[in-house]
């Protein structure tokens, strides 16, 4: 499971996402979706560089963002 999950088909594109994340991590581009956009998209090459911050969620006007953090094994 990745760290991050877009609903690419109800993406925007409005790039809000991709212009906050701290590490760049978001793209725009991906495959035109049924709304007629290129949606945003996690590099998923680069999964480890993520820390799970969640402002890319917190930014997306739609709600299309999951992010999801590892469990520290107590
Ligand atoms: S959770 Fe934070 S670091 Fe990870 S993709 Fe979103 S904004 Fe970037
Ligand atoms: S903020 Fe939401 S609607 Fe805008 S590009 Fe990112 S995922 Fe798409």
């Amino acid at each position: 499971m990745p760290k991050v999950v877009i609903d690419e088909a109800r993406c925007k594109a409005c790039a809000f996402c991709a212009s906050v994340c701290p590490k760049k991590l978001i793209e725009l581009g991906g495959p035109i979706n049924q709304l007629g956009y290129q949606p945003a998209f996690f590099s998923p090459d680069r999964e480890g560089e993520c820390t799970s911050c969640a402002l890319c969620a917190e930014m997306c006007p739609d709600v299309l963002i999951e992010v999801f953090r590892e469990e520290k094994a107590s």
